[in-house]
């Protein structure tokens, strides 16, 4: 499991070193960008610098160099935490692979979230699904309100289980991935009480006839709160103890179509069963 993170930061880092090699080869600097963003990861870069993949209101996801942020002294502070709510100055060059990040001013950090270890799980996870399915320099504004109402109920509610299945859950929804709730894909009959069914190998719900073995059940309980998420917001929805199991269903059901289509495992999925 951490051997795999190595291996991808790794590669990731690999990957954006020889970029950035060849980027500063054709320096040519174009006119500061501003943009509200959403820190999605960082890592260390060299000795002083860090890399660091954003997610900006106005320019979509991004990658881009902070410089010196690394030292001990240095200008971005505690901006770029995992999922801070920055105001980010930067400039692009021509190659646009990697950009230069200038300054980072806070506009609202989850120090609670960011600090504590089972709920940075859950943060880490939100990170991972985004950097995942938002497609490089694409706006989103509903994939941005979206991650930043998940960050501050983690922070305010100091438990993950219900904002992250919402994000979860929202994240299929506006990725186009979701199947039909109330029939099966497979037969066309309707649920009603009964457990749909789903699996990682195809789209889509079943009912129990068409099930095929080692599929997991979503219960008609975590339907309905599927359909809760659709119409309520969630800082408005208390969290009981009797949605627990429904919350955990949905949750897991959406990761899987969330793994499904982007074709690949989530790293920090199995985290989130240790916390
Ligand atoms: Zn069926």
């Amino acid at each position: 499991m951490v051997f795999t993170i190595v291996l991808r930061v790794r590669a990731f880092r690999l990957e954006c070193s020889s970029l950035f090699g060849a980027a500063s080869a054709r320096r040519q600097l174009m006119p500061a960008r501003e943009t509200e963003a959403i820190i999605l990861k960082t890592f260390p870069l060299g000795e002083a610098d860090r890399l660091v993949s954003f997610f900006g209101r106005t320019s979509g996801r991004v990658r881009g160099v902070a410089a010196g942020a690394r030292r001990l002294k240095n200008r971005y502070g505690s901006t770029l935490e995992l999922l801070s709510h920055v105001q980010l100055w930067y400039v692009e060059k021509e190659t646009r692979d990697l950009v230069r990040i200038q300054q980072a001013e806070p506009l609202e950090s989850f120090r609670k979230a960011q600090s504590d270890y089972g709920l940075s799980t859950g943060l880490a996870v939100v990170s991972e699904v985004s950097e995942l399915v938002l497609p490089e320099h694409e706006v989103s504004e509903s994939m941005f309100r979206l991650i930043l109402l998940t960050a501050r109920e983690v922070e305010r509610t100091g438990d993950w289980a219900l904002p992250l299945s919402y994000f979860a859950f929202w994240t299929v929804r506006l990725g186009g991935w979701l199947p039909r709730f109330d029939r099966c894909a497979a037969c066309d009959a309707p649920f009603g009480t009964q457990a749909a069914f789903y699996d990682p190998l195809q789209p889509g719900l079943f009912c129990e006839k068409c099930r095929r073995s080692g599929m997991k059940p979503l219960h008609q309980e975590a339907r309905i709160l599927a359909e809760r998420f659709t119409g309520e917001r969630l800082d408005h929805m208390a969290f009981e103890k009797a949605m627990q199991a429904s919350a955990r269903e949905l949750r897991e059901a959406s990761l899987t179509w969330i793994e499904h289509n982007i074709e690949r495992r989530l790293a920090t999925r199995t985290l989130l069963e240790t916390t």
